[in-house]
């Protein structure tokens, strides 16, 4: 048998290093991150753009300064190790956790607690089952960001993306920027699924079309991608027949959606929810399985860093106070159900005990929306209503439930939003 620790850490990415900050300030003593790159920062490491910490750190940063700026804040502290090149094989429900490394070897350690933050990975071609050949030159955004921004490559000079998801919207920018042409962004759905600031910023300035119900009918060329057959779409996303037309391509880049990465948590016994696609959690980020948090994109997809690293904390400090036996058993377990337009909410259900606490809700909703109200009940009663100018799919909302009105739930609460704020 292995080291024992106070609280492990999967994946070093900003949620894991947030995480491993607040379980050190809340008392844990003797705490490990294990990553399986060559070093911590996670996915921020390519994502070399502005846009990044303007809320937690109120300050403009790229991404790999947004890492630096998680890792400065744990680097000299005795009780926080972090081990790169280390990938974590399984957990188990008992919390020993296995995992290995070039020098060591296979590792087996023992948790007082576990904090799953895995982060997630992108959905590829086969995911979403394009016809046609199966040439060179067909990448996933990401891919094709690391390749470009870490490692000097560049994937092609007339390219195609499909999806706009924010990784394809920043892709067609950069992509710009290193003297490439950008044909078009094709979407499937009647709206972007990137944030308005990334379709201004990324596309309008630089002039590239957007073709919004659309979607890729064919791939063409055998060896290397030589363009692809585009079509329109109705509104149940099937081809309208008639509307194909082709565009050239030497490169096609999908930003195609985020799977959060469960298959360790899975392993483990740990419920996933079908929607988000992570663990469902409790608003401390516990799982179903006592003394397993969870957070960051392996819980649900953020557009925000920002908002990962505030929820990772919330993770570290129940993780650290659950070690310390300073968490009081709950009384009650209050569901948290999506209703009219809303899709998703984490946390899916809160247990509490006999004090109020403020709990965060982060929402998405299923189409975009002009001038609506969010409004969240229990047991018949409005608890709380916001007004939303503007409400989209790819925009998480966060709302925060007062402490006095956590403290009276007795019923499931509901979360929904209306038209006419
Ligand atoms: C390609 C891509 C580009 C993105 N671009 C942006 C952007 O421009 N702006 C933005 O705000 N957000 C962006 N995001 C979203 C971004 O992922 C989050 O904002 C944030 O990085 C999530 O933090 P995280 O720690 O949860 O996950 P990650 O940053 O993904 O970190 C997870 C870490 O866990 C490690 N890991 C996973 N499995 C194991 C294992 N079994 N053993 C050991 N280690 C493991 C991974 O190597 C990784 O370092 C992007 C996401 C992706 C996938």
């Amino acid at each position: 048998m292995g080291e024992n620790y106070d609280i492990i850490i999967v994946g070093g990415g900003p949620a894991g290093l947030s995480a491993a900050y607040s379980a050190e300030k809340n008392g844990a003593e003797k705490i490990l991150i294990l990553e399986r790159d060559r070093e911590a920062g996670g996915i921020l490491q390519q994502c070399i753009h502005n846009g990044f910490g303007l809320h937690h750190f109120k300050q403009e940063l790229t991404g790999p300064g947004y890492a630096h700026r998680c890792y400065e804040s744990i680097k000299n502290k005795k009780s926080i190790e972090i081990l790169v090149d280390t990938m974590v094989l399984e957990i188990r429900p008992d919390k020993t956790v296995l995992a290995v490394n070039p020098e060591k070897g296979l590792m087996e350690l023992k948790a007082g607690t576990i904090i799953l933050t895995m982060g997630c990975r992108e959905r590829t071609r086969g995911a979403i089952r394009i016809p046609g050949y199966r040439p060179a030159g067909i990448y996933t955004a990401g891919a094709a960001q690391r390749m470009v921004n870490m490692e000097g490559y560049l994937p092609g000079k007339k390219i195609v993306i499909l999806g706009s998801g924010d990784i394809g919207l920043i892709m067609a920018r950069r992509m710009s920027l290193e003297g490439c042409k950008v044909q078009a962004v094709l979407e499937i759905c009647p709206f972007s699924n990137g944030l308005t600031r990334n379709i201004v910023q990324c596309l309008q300035d630089y002039d590239i079309p957007l073709y919004l119900s659309h979607t890729i009918t064919r791939i063409q060329g055998k060896d290397r991608i030589s363009g692809i057959t585009a079509a329109k779409v109705d509104e149940h996303m099937q081809v309208i027949a008639g509307s194909e037309f082709d565009i050239d391509c030497d490169t096609l880049l999908l930003s195609v959606g985020l799977i959060p990465e469960n298959e360790l948590s899975r392993g483990a016994g740990i419920a996933i929810h079908p929607l988000t696609n992570g663990p469902i959690v409790d608003q401390h980020r516990e799982t179903n399985l006592p003394g397993i948090f969870a957070a960051g994109n392996v819980v649900h997809v953020h557009d925000l860093v920002d908002f990962v690293s505030e929820e990772a904390e919330i993770a570290g400090k129940y993780a650290a106070l659950e070690v310390r036996k300073q968490t009081k058993e709950p009384l009650k377990d209050i569901e948290v159900v999506p209703a009219n337009g809303i899709r998703t909410c984490v946390p899916q259900h809160l247990r509490l005990g006999a004090e109020g606490e403020t709990v965060r809700l982060f929402m998405r909703v299923r189409q975009p929306m002009r001038k609506v109200k969010l409004e969240i009940r229990s047991g018949g009663k409005i608890l709380l209503t916001k007004p939303l100018p503007v409400a989209k799919p790819s925009e998480m909302i966060a709302v925060d439930l007062p402490a006095e009105k956590v403290a009276g739930l007795a019923e499931k609460l509901e979360v929904g939003i209306k038209e006419g704020a």
